[in-house]
């Protein structure tokens, strides 16, 4: 019976109330919680100090009835009370009597904080409340800044918005499994002038100017050297040429004096370079070096908001909300999913709905066209059953079908 009460007091509180109780500890290290335990913790110890100079081994019962179970009360008083009446001297008696008060006064301060027990029972209020708190705090500090800004829509509560984001990552995974970076390069170099030059205009015309330009200036060295008037000839067909002209001898010339020729593996390095900003360094960083990245471009954006991902417009503030609802290794796959999904079906005008395979999880459905026959009109690329943009596409995407993009000037 004891021992029932004592779990009931201790142990029989589910776990919840356990980390409720430590939860709380946490949250109020100083012990003032809002559970009855630590209450109670303190109330035997005064009760101890009075007991022990004359009964230890009632106010050690009464400390332990008070720890325990206030069924415990009454026993320690009636003990108490007898050997009162049972002592013969009336000092002795007296002092007997006065100790009777004292314990008994310890044990109604036992049974008070006994009394108190019934916080112990509160526990899972202040379990509702602490776990909560603690839980919703968790969310806050533990991760990304993205957590904050991002805006679950029209009541979708956030672990669904992370299953929904999560599910259309996987199917889209399913639909481009060769999703790969659109522009040609073979080394980290190529790469970031390449995508430097995609500023303004598609992979597909970079892709097409790029083979003349690094024949001619293979390493940042030759390019850093070069004339620019010849540089603007050849990236003539990118569009804004002079100015992207500047950025890559400049990027080249940096990379020379700064990095000894080699592009850096870090963003706060990479962001350095003349005309790479963090979406071009998260495109290098992901694909040239392998570290997780999220690459917000135009296609990126437009679609994260029609999924309602976020209502984030800022680049930056997208990248960190969309970053919070996937873990890091996905990031740089992602991109690639989402892009693809925007070039080839939901295009900026006219989304193909009717040909989309993860209309069920958008939001968005119905921007587009709805009509299967007319929908299938629309797809681009591989899905339409046209060239890719890369001349030089990996293997896994000429296997499935893909083909590659024509050189510039070949129709
Ligand atoms: S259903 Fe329409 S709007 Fe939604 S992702 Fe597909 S094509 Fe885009």
């Amino acid at each position: 019976m004891v021992v029932r009460r004592d779990s009931a007091v201790g142990e029989q509180i589910p776990d919840g109330g356990r980390k409720t109780a430590k939860a709380t500890e946490e949250a109020a290290p100083t012990g003032q919680t809002a559970s009855g335990e630590s209450a109670a913790a303190k109330k035997p110890a005064a009760a101890k100090k009075p007991a022990a100079a004359r009964r230890p081994a009632a106010a050690k019962k009464a400390a332990s009835v008070a720890k325990k179970a206030p069924a415990r009360k009454a026993p320690a008083k009636k003990a108490t009370g007898k050997k009162a009446a049972s002592s013969k001297r009336a000092e002795s008696a007296a002092k007997k009597a006065a100790s009777s008060k004292r314990v008994a006064s310890a044990a109604k301060e036992a049974s008070a904080s006994v009394k108190k027990a019934p916080a112990v029972k509160k526990a899972p209020a202040a379990k509702k409340v602490t776990v909560a708190t603690k839980k919703a705090t968790a969310r806050i500090k533990g991760t990304a800044p993205a957590r904050t800004v991002v805006h679950p829509p029209g009541g979708e509560s956030r672990t669904a918005l992370v299953r929904r984001a999560r599910r259309i990552n996987r199917e889209l995974a399913e639909v481009y499994p060769y999703a790969h970076p659109e522009l040609d390069f073979t080394n980290p170099f190529q790469l970031v002038v390449a995508t430097v030059l995609s500023a303004q205009t598609t992979d597909l015309r970079v892709n097409q100017t790029t083979p003349a330009l690094f024949a001619r200036y293979p390493t940042p060295e030759d390019l850093a050297a070069a004339n620019p008037e010849d540089v603007e000839e050849i990236l003539r067909p990118c569009g804004f040429f002079r100015a992207k002209t500047k950025s890559v001898i400049g990027l080249s010339k940096a990379l020379v004096e700064d990095f000894g020729g080699e592009v850096p593996d870090r963003l706060e390095d990479l962001v350095k370079l003349p005309g790479v900003g963090r979406k071009t360094a998260f495109v290098v960083l992901g694909n040239a070096f392998g570290r997780p990245g999220i690459t917000v471009d135009t296609h990126f954006q437009r679609l994260v908001r029609r999924w309602q991902w976020t209502g984030e417009t800022d680049p930056d503030k997208i990248e960190a909300a969309i970053g919070a609802l996937f873990p890091k290794s996905d990031w740089t796959d992602l991109s690639h999913h989402v892009i693809w999904h925007g070039r080839r079906i939901c295009h900026a005008r006219k989304p193909a709905c009717g040909a989309c395979p993860i209309a069920p999880l958008c939001p968005a459905y119905g921007e587009g066209e709805t009509d299967p026959e007319k929908a299938k009109k629309l797809l681009k690329y591989e899905k339409g059953g046209f060239p890719g943009q890369r001349l030089n596409p990996p293997q896994a995407y000429l296997d499935a079908g893909g083909k590659p993009a024509p050189p510039l000037g070949a129709g």
